[in-house]
């Protein structure tokens, strides 16, 4: 068993994530990581990630709080910094 074989924590490089809030109960949750590693293109305009890209139509996404599913458009992603 190699000791240096363990697996890294994701969460360690994790800085940042999208959020979206929910059009029910407006409870803010996760869409996705963002993970820094230096080769995320920046959005010239805010500095942050690029946002992922979304279906033309929308996204649908469960909320985990109310369990109800909204269909979201790409500007509705929050940045926010963990
Ligand atoms: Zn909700």
């Amino acid at each position: 068993m190699d000791q240096y074989g363990a697996p890294r924590n994701r969460s360690e490089i994790s800085y940042a994530r999208w959020v979206l809030e929910c059009a029910g109960c407006a409870t803010e949750f996760a869409h996705s990581d963002i993970h820094d590693d230096g080769y995320s293109p920046l959005d010239p305009f805010t500095l942050t990630s690029t946002k992922p890209e979304f279906p033309k139509d929308g996204l649908s996404v469960l909320c985990p709080n109310c369990k109800n599913t909204f269909v979201y458009q790409r500007y509705q992603l929050l940045y926010r910094e963990l």
